[in-house]
């Protein structure tokens, strides 16, 4: 299941929710996105080793910007200065915490 999201809503900064085509929503919070970063520094890139420590993360972390790659992922800005993960429509599946 890789479709793209039907949309994408940031209104408060600290939560993402995802509505998917087939209507299920799901939802996190910055916090969460960011502790599951799947770029170079935070996840070894051949070890698949997380780098980053979760504990590092703070529960009040906010998402600054969000902008579309392609048509596969999302890449978000967060409030610590991290921007480097690209989150495809197929790892926010994988961490989708609930479903409705
Ligand atoms: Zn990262």
């Amino acid at each position: 299941m890789s479709a793209s999201p039907k949309s994408i809503l940031r209104s408060d900064p600290t939560r993402v929710v995802i509505t998917w085509q087939d209507g299920t929503t799901s939802a996190w919070t910055a916090a969460e996105l960011r502790r599951e970063c799947p770029c170079a520094r935070c996840i070894h890139e051949i070890t698949g080793q997380r780098l980053l420590d979760p504990t590092s993360v703070s529960d009040d972390t906010t998402q600054q910007d969000l902008a579309l790659v392609g048509n596969y992922a999302v890449s978000m800005y967060f409030s610590d200065g991290h921007h480097t993960g690209i989150y495809t429509w197929k790892l926010l599946r994988e961490l989708a915490p609930r479903q409705s």
